[in-house]
């Protein structure tokens, strides 16, 4: 059966090769004769996929000695939200409020402290990206989101501001571009986005920005325990870790972040340029606020919905639906999807407009 054209937005397409090694693995890792899921997370093998995973993850980003560490956790983005703020709040942090998941974040942070939210794009649905704003110079941290996957949006500047660590929810476009990662104090992403299965939670760190609030911290919640600790305090998401350092090695193997994102931004331009020329749909966002991963749009014509997705469902398209706060249509183009896969999308939406 040929593989379906996974636009899915998350849990999400990696590549079949990891998949294939993956599924070897269960049955037999690396010639063991255990599988990855009955060997001990303290077992030399399994200290070893875990060592490579966070040592990976920080070479993709251009992090290596530089006062980062790679973690990984349990609890996905959302559980980020709220450590963050329990580990770096003391008295007010600022949020950039540009979408869904910045709004519960910043929910989460107003547990802990003072929340200004420093600008926010809800006026419009989400649908731009914030430019003009001062940001604060009293603040513990500044946090925003990169890439708004149910929007559309991402980011292509990111605020500085002397002395305030900048925090990122990465989730929906880690390891997707080659930009400057050390402006950033904290990273995170959930790994079913770009990096592998829904378990494990990403977190790099720049070591000298922790250690600075005054309340206790629970030891699950503690990033300075956890580095300590080598991110095996307790026993960590093992296959989630594995398959997330088959997906590193397959994305260091392909050139790295600057040679995938040339690719991203190719099949990004083939969508986008579609959904500008086609009569028959409109983009959601601001054209220069546009994501590279997460495609939204709609059709000007709603009545014209069943036809189009029975044309995409056809054509072996798998997870083209629109998030129900925007409706339409949402093409999110990860890593491991190839570009042949946007092409027949491409298609399908020609053909539509032809026989419409
Ligand atoms: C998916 C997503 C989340 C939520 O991730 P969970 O791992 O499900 O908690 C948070 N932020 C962004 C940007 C996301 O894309």
């Amino acid at each position: 059966m040929e593989r379906p054209h996974n636009f899915s937005a998350g849990p999400c397409i990696l590549p079949l090769e990891v998949f294939e090694k993956a599924s070897q693995s269960v049955i037999d890792l690396d010639g063991s004769g255990l599988s990855i899921l009955e060997i001990s997370h303290r077992s030399a093998a399994f200290v070893e996929v875990m060592e490579k995973a966070r040592s990976l993850a920080l070479e993709q980003l251009g992090l290596k000695n530089k006062g980062y560490k790679a973690l990984f956790f349990q609890g996905g983005a959302s559980m980020q939200f709220l450590m963050t703020a329990y580990n770096l709040l003391e008295n007010k942090a600022g949020y950039l409020d540009t979408g869904t998941w910045s709004a519960n974040a910043i929910k989460e942070a107003k547990n802990f402290g003072n929340v200004e939210v420093v600008a926010s794009s809800k006026d419009k649905n989400y649908n731009y990206i914030p430019k003009q704003y001062e940001v604060p110079t009293d603040l513990d941290y500044l946090h925003c989101t990169s890439n708004n996957t149910i929007f559309g949006t991402q980011m292509k500047s990111f605020p500085t501001s002397e002395n305030t660590p900048l925090v990122c929810d990465m989730s929906s476009d880690i390891f997707s571009r080659d930009i400057d990662y050390s402006q950033f104090g904290l990273i995170y992403a959930g790994a079913q986005k770009n990096m592998g299965p829904a378990g494990a939670t990403l977190v790099v760190v720049k070591e000298d920005i922790l250690g600075k609030v005054s309340r206790t911290i629970p030891s699950m919640m503690d990033f300075e325990l956890f580095i300590k600790k080598e991110s095996m305090f307790n026993t960590p998401p093992v296959f989630s870790v594995y398959v997330s350092m088959l997906t590193l090695e397959w994305l260091a193997r392909s050139g790295g972040v600057s040679a995938i994102e040339k690719k991203n931004k190719a099949k990004a331009s083939l969508i986008y340029d579609e959904i500008d020329r086609n009569p028959l749909f409109e983009g959601f966002t601001a054209k220069e606020d546009r994501s590279m991963m997460n495609a939204t749009f709609t059709l000007k014509d709603e009545k014209l919905a069943s036809r189009f997705d029975n044309l995409w469902k056809e054509a072996n398209i798998n997870g083209l639906n629109g998030h129900r706060s925007v409706g339409g249509y949402r093409a999110s183009m990860y890593n491991a999807l190839s570009i042949e896969s946007v092409h027949v999308l491409v298609d399908v939406m020609k053909h539509f407009e032809k026989t419409t």
